[in-house]
């Protein structure tokens, strides 16, 4: 043990640890069986159009509420949940929610000047490499009667980084049926941007680092130049750009400047129930 090493720095770092591993195997013990208690719930963050300002769809993001411990963010159990494999079944149940809540606003938001509302799922690489993951989709988006361009998938970069055909080619497929795959977190994973090209992805999410760099105003001129580099790359591959973290104002107004076509954050809402979407999407198709 570090505690033989002598100092007490090292018996303070050392019940940190315990206390990290006891609340790891708490959750652990508690994480297979939530999703048959119900304990999931699922919040949707709207995606707005940043030349226009209308919402265009959101994200679906999963939280635990835990009985012991309330509300958990999904840095808490989606590693345990990859770890323990839990990840396939409760990523098939964010799925099938998330779609048929897609259809649900779709339904109650049929007006003329609204374009119809799409949905974004987040997919961990566990998933990907997990046979079922087409069939599964197509499944699920025919029972709710929902068409494929209604879905968006979201991989991050790192998933994807040195990705063999193997790999890509359940996204291929369902590129192939129409369901777009979004590139999250796009810029931290030091991928090789002519790596790009051979990828089925039709979205970038630039990572909300990006975004923090453009709080003043006018943004860093190097920040400037990479973003705008990154946006006029993806346009040429005619991949659209998201930006993530947005907010506020200044953040918001540099990047559509720059080009960025859709934006995500707290300056427009931050993520809530199903119910709000439909509200804000509401309000933004009345004059
Ligand atoms: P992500 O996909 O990059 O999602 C965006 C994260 O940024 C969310 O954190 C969201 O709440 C947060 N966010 C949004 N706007 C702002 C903002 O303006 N400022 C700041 N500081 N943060 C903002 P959240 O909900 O904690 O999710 C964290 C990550 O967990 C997600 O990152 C995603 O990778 C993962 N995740 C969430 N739901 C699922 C899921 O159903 N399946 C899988 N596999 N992963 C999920
Ligand atoms: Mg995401
Ligand atoms: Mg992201
Ligand atoms: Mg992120």
């Amino acid at each position: 043990r570090a505690k033989s090493a002598g100092g007490n720095r090292f018996e303070v770092a050392d019940a940190e640890a315990d206390a990290r591993v006891i609340t790891r195997n708490g959750l652990t013990t508690a994480l297979p069986t939530a999703l048959d208690r119900g304990e999931f719930f699922i919040e949707y963050q709207p995606l707005v159009h940043l030349g226009d300002g209308s919402v265009r769809g959101a994200e679906a993001l999963v939280r635990w509420l835990h009985p012991q411990h309330g509300v958990l963010g999904p840095d808490r159990f989606i590693p345990l949940a990859e770890h323990t494999g839990l990840i396939v079944p409760l990523g098939r149940w964010v799925l099938e929610q998330s779609v048929r809540q897609a259809r649900d606003w779709r339904e109650r938001h049929a007006g003329p000047a609204a374009a119809p509302l799409r949905i974004n799922v987040n997919l961990s690489p566990c998933q990907l490499t997990h046979p079922g993951l087409v069939q599964d989709t197509v499944d699920i988006l025919e029972a709710a009667g929902v068409a494929p361009d209604a879905l968006c998938l979201e991989v991050t970069e790192s998933a994807l980084i040195g990705a063999d055909d193997d790999l890509l080619k359940p996204l291929r497929r369902l590129a192939e049926m129409g369901v777009d795959i979004a590139l999250d977190d796009f810029g931290t994973g030091y991928s090789n941007l002519a790596n790009l090209r051979r990828l089925p992805v039709s979205i970038l999410k630039l990572d909300r680092s990006f975004t923090q760099s453009m709080q003043q105003f006018p943004a860093d001129p190097v920040d400037l130049k990479i973003v705008e580099g990154i946006v006029s790359l993806a346009h040429s591959l005619d991949l659209a750009v998201t930006v993530e973290g947005v907010e506020t104002a200044a953040q918001a107004e540099q990047l559509r400047i720059l080009g960025c076509d859709t934006a995500q954050g707290w300056y427009y809402a931050r993520p809530g129930p199903p119910e709000r979407l439909h509200d804000l999407a509401l309000a933004d198709a009345t004059p």
